[in-house]
């Protein structure tokens, strides 16, 4: 894995297809002149043929997917299946636990890599109805789109805060943020959803979409909204996160434990955190003055 370099790119986008409202090809093209290494398609339901696309240029991959978009007594649960061309089971089922099951088992089926969505959307769910299901490893902690609730409120959790809750009780839980792209044309002011706000840089051997699926399974990549890491060091004695300086915006890294519990606050562009074996995991997540975030998978320290 020595030669394993890093790939930036978007799990979640919408074209003309579903209810997106641009063409493949202007979407793929924004994507592309804006440094993005792979790009997944992800319209509901259906699977838009990317072929065409990936004999044209190299400096982009598209891969194929789609949004298995169920409902479970007008509860929406959607989960993307990531990296296969062939369309999911979309059957929903009484519960929306076992619908959130009956969507990744559909994925799995299909060849894919599920990723279960934004959770908040319609105030879906919170980790109940996710604690007993299985067979997934991606969660969209943070959903740039317009409604998606990501932060919670109301006495509702963040889905930050369903993440810890699913790591806590010892799943092994990887996040994930998109752009769960809508909008290229017209008005940007309000709530749209256009591209280029959040994503996931991918540290594979190469750029292939199995290469990155099977890294994106195994959590080697990051998740963020702007900030770039230069590096994370896991060492035996200590993890370091190492942040790449954008503009004059300085940093404060939060490692954070079992609970969501803070652990520690540390300023600059270096982050080095020494676990003393009692937090259950680590991770970390990196704030800039700008607001922009970064968030780290979580390190296991036990079993
Ligand atoms: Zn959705
Ligand atoms: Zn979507």
């Amino acid at each position: 894995m020595s030669s394993a370099r890093w790939f930036k790119g978007n799990t979640h986008t919408h074209t003309i297809h579903s209810d997106g409202d641009a063409p493949l090809e202007e979407v793929a093209g924004w994507y592309q002149s804006h440094g993005y290494d792979f790009l997944i398609i992800t319209d509901h339901n259906r699977v838009t043929d990317v072929d065409g696309w990936n004999h044209n240029g190299d400096s982009l991959l598209l891969i194929p997917g789609c949004e298995v978009s169920l409902s479970s007594g007008g509860t929406p649960v959607h989960v993307n299946s990531l990296g296969s061309t062939m369309l999911p089971d979309l059957s929903s089922a009484e519960t929306v636990a076992a619908t959130l099951q009956q969507g990744v088992n559909a994925v799995r089926a299909a060849g894919g890599v599920p990723q279960v969505n934004h959770p908040n959307y319609k105030w879906a769910f919170t980790d109940e109805p996710l604690r007993g299901v299985i067979n997934y490893r991606l969660l969209e902690v943070h959903n740039a789109s317009s409604d998606c609730n990501n932060f919670g409120g109301g006495g509702w959790p963040s889905v930050e805060e369903v993440w810890d809750r699913l790591l806590t009780a010892g799943q092994r839980i990887w996040a994930v943020a998109s752009d769960d792209m809508h909008h290229m044309r017209g008005e940007f002011w309000g709530y749209r959803s256009p591209p280029g706000r959040a994503w996931v840089v991918v540290r594979a051997a190469e750029r292939s979409a199995g290469a990155i699926l099977q890294a994106m399974e195994r959590g080697e990549f990051y998740a963020s909204t702007e900030v770039i890491l230069d590096g994370i060091e896991v060492g035996r004695e200590e993890v370091t996160v190492l942040i790449g300086q954008e503009r004059d915006f300085r940093y404060t890294t939060l490692f954070i434990g079992a609970g969501g519990k803070t652990l520690a606050r540390v300023n600059g562009r270096g982050a080095v955190y020494r676990p003393r074996g009692d937090e259950g995991y680590v991770r970390a997540k990196v704030f800039s003055s700008n607001g922009g975030v970064a968030w780290t998978q979580p390190w296991f320290l036990t079993s």
